[in-house]
This record gives structure tokens, sequence and C-alpha cells, in this order.
């Protein structure tokens, strides 16, 4: 991680508060190790609220992750405690929470916010955007995280990535889709940018809290959803309320989750508890890649054969036409919204070099383990 070169003035007043250190009486003399091993130290008590239920799989538990090993690495001086959707806040509600200072964090996804800001999706996923890895790539090398502080920072937040899921699936339905018609008329649960996109070919595109989604399609609220992959939709239950699961998440190709901090309650940290809590965002953001890597595709094993669950792929012609239709939307919303397009610009640029080198080293690598 970088850090921050001192500059000379902080040589001068370190040089400085020596000297007048080594100058003074007894009563000024520095204090011994053990006196500053026995100063009191403060303990901060956070509260965290999330758009996830308590504990879920992947998601919740990348909160809790965060709050344990924030308290270890910090010896307790930060304790985090985490409530799951509607304990403190509604989900939905995370966002205004933290912003107004109700609570100090929150764990959640930037795309849920697009009614606060438009640009707020390119920092979880863009439809036909950069997967998992160069996602992260584009923030912590490329320059994504200094436009995420600045996006935020009118709400008196200080945003970091704080987990990917990888590619998702494209979602639950109860018929198949063979064309675009197919998708017309359906109200889906879609937030962010694929809402946006599938809103052009006829859906009716709601967000729906991950908690509340079973019943709603159980009951009819919609049609269909995307939640996202086998492990967490397993968890849920959606095979028991739609019977055909479609891939790829052309959506949600490496969705970053979110940990949003009231800049004050940051700012008041020191800084060893900051670089702790970017440390283990940092980790969490990683650990949550590595959980859905794992069980994924077991998961994906007990849908299809346990509970007969239809696996089907979304048809070429209609991803070619989502994708063309998805440039399009990036590129209107890019001339209606200069904040916008600064971001989206930024990270074209990066997807389009990403492109270029992943061809011949990921690409060419999944092609070459196929062959036989
Ligand atoms: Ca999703």
């Amino acid at each position: 991680m970088k850090r921050q070169t001192p500059s000379p003035m902080a040589f001068i007043a370190l040089a400085l508060l020596l000297t007048l250190s080594s100058c003074g009486g007894s009563e000024s003399s520095p204090a011994t190790e053990s006196e500053v091993q026995q100063a009191p130290q403060k303990i901060y008590k956070w509260k965290m609220v999330t758009t996830w239920p308590k504990n879920f799989p992947g998601l919740g538990m990348a909160a809790e992750n965060f709050s344990t090993l924030v308290g270890r690495m910090s010896g307790g001086r930060l304790q985090v405690k985490v409530y799951g959707a509607g304990q403190l806040v509604p989900a939905l509600e995370t966002f205004d929470a933290v912003s107004q200072g109700t609570v100090e964090m929150g764990h959640s996804a930037a795309y849920y916010w697009k009614g606060k800001t438009r640009t707020s999706p390119l920092f979880t996923s863009v439809p036909f955007g950069l997967n998992a890895q160069e996602m992260n790539g584009w923030l912590h090398y490329g320059g994504g995280m200094a436009l995420w502080r600045e996006l935020y920072e009118p709400f008196n937040l200080v945003p970091l990535a704080a987990g990917n899921t990888g590619v998702q699936m494209a979602g639950w339905f109860n018929r198949e889709i063979n064309s675009l018609k197919d998708l017309k008329g359906l109200k889906m649960r879609i937030p962010g940018l694929g809402g946006d996109v599938l809103s052009r070919v006829g859906v009716e595109a709601v967000n729906i809290p991950g908690g509340e989604l079973y019943t709603a399609m159980q009951t009819g609220v919609i049609d269909a959803a995307e939640w996202v992959g086998p492990y967490n939709d397993l968890a849920f239950g959606f095979h028991q309320v739609a019977k055909y699961y479609y891939y790829p998440g052309w959506h949600e190709p490496g969705p970053t989750l979110e940990l949003i901090v009231h800049k004050p309650a940051f700012e008041s940290l020191p800084d060893d508890l900051q670089a702790i809590v970017e440390g283990a965002a940092r980790a969490i953001n990683q650990d949550m890649l590595d959980d859905y890597t794992a069980r994924n595709n077991a998961a994906l094993d007990e849908l299809v054969n346990t509970h007969s669950v239809e696996l089907r792929q979304l048809p070429d012609d209609v991803l070619a036409e989502l994708n063309r239709i998805t440039q399009q939307v990036l590129e209107e919303i890019a001339a209606e919204d200069a904040g916008f397009k600064k971001v989206y610009e930024s990270q074209k640029a990066f997807k389009e070099q990403a492109i270029k080198y992943h061809k011949i080293s990921e690409q060419a690598y999944y092609r070459a383990r196929e062959l036989k």
C-alpha cells in the first residue's frame, strides 16, 4: 500500500520537537518506555450497519470478519459492532445513516445509491466491464480509489473497497430467455446499471434488499431476480420459487462491495487505527473473493443435482445486444453528467489496456487449459 512521503515540514517539526525535548529540565523530560506503555488508551466503540441479513454467507460475514480483524489488530482499541439489515436501520438507509453520523460505518454496495449520485454504480460493477481482478487493479493502482473518495466527500463519507463476489449469475427466471422479447414485461430485481440496461428492453427493473427477495418472488411482487451466485442464492432458497438459473452475470462481472466510514469519525482516529481500518478492509476485500471461489461450484452442484434447477446460458445474440445497449446507456449518462463522465473515462481507459494484456494472459490461459 502506498504511504505518503513525510513532507520537509514534518522533518522540521520533528527536529524542533527533539531539540525542545532535549533542552528542557526535569519537568519536560521525555516519558520513559514503561510510562508510554502504561498510558491509558482511548477505546473507540463503533456501530456498523449493513444491507445484508446478519451473518449472511459471504456478504454478511465480510462485515463480521472486518469487525473481528480490527478488534484483534488494534488490541481492542477499536471495537465495531455489526448490525444486520433492519436491526438499526432498514437495508437501504445504510448510506444516510453513515452519512449523517447516526452510526460510524456501513457495509454495502455503492450501486444501491444511484438515487444519490448517478456515478456510484461505477464503483460496484459495470455491465460487460471490469472483472474482480481488474476492478481491484483500477481501484488500488489505476486511480479509482481517489475518484471514489472525491465522489463521497460531499456526503461526509470515506469509502473503502471491502469485498468482491467475482462474476455473478444472470439471475432466476420462471420462463426461458431465448430472445430479448422474452424479457419484455418482466418485473425484475436488478439494481445498478444492469437495471438501466434491461429497462431499455421492456423490463421493469427494481431494487429490493436481499432479505426480502425470496418473499417478493414467492408472492409474485417480482417475476425474476438476480442476487449473487450459487453460494448466496442457495442460502436464500431461490430454487424453491424459480425454475431457470441463467448465466453469465453480464451485468455484474466483478462487483466491489464497500465499507463506508463517517468522515469525522475516521478523522478522529489516530493514524495507526486509520491504517488498521484500511488494512482490514483490504484484507476482507480479497477474503470475500476467496470464499466465493472456494464455495460456488459445490453450491451449483447442489442446486442442479439435488434441487433440479434448470441451468441455462443466455444466448450469444441476447448478450451481444445487451452489450450494445450497455455502451449506449453509458455514453448517454456520460453526456448528461460530467461527474459520471470523469469516472467512466478513467475506468474505460483502464479496461482497454487490461483487456489487451488479459487477452494474452488470463484469457489465453483459460483457453489453453481446456485444450485436449
Ligand atoms: Ca447482484
